[in-house]
């Protein structure tokens, strides 16, 4: 398969948070890197915020696992990430952990959003990798639901309270 490729300037220009850049946003996947500052992230310095990111696919078999298409966060960079992130400080939500469960990487080749204009320029019947994500197993799955439902009901009671 084919891979669109963006020019890349790291540290040149201000940060779009709202933009994915698809060549980075691969990378991070693929090889872990952090989505803050683009280093490597290691087994032991690895989260992600389970709320803002990713969702559950539905497999052949019916059961559901969690799916994440936004590169992991060292534990220092969540705290940039929630500060300078519009999105991530609006939910003022917590960075959860990975797991020994790295997922497994898969490849998509439906087009970003916002990449509509550019899919149109290429050679028709051509199969191009736009993004990837990775797919967990149960085990991290459940962690991802568990963290997601205590974010939930402590926005409900946030909500009560302020009523
Ligand atoms: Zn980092």
């Amino acid at each position: 398969m084919m891979e669109l490729d963006q020019k890349q300037a790291p540290g040149d220009g201000a940060p779009l948070f709202a933009m994915v850049h698809v060549t980075r946003q691969r990378r991070g996947m693929v090889d872990l890197l952090c989505h803050v500052c683009g280093q490597p992230t290691t087994r032991n310095d690895r989260y992600i915020f389970p709320v803002a990111s990713g969702g559950l696919v539905t497999l052949l078999d019916g059961s559901q696992q969690y799916g994440c298409n936004v590169p992991p966060i060292h534990r220092a960079c969540t705290r940039r990430a929630l500060r300078d992130c519009p999105h991530l400080s609006r939910l003022s939500e917590l960075p959860l952990r990975c797991s020994w469960d790295e997922g497994r990487v898969i490849y998509r080749t439906d087009v970003t959003p916002g990449l509509e204009a550019l899919a149109q320029t290429l050679p028709e019947g051509t199969e191009v990798v736009f993004s990837c994500y990775r797919l967990y197993g149960p085990e991290f799955t459940k962690r991802v639901l568990g963290a997601r439902d205590a974010w939930g009901q402590l926005a409900r009671s946030r909500r009560a309270g302020s009523a």
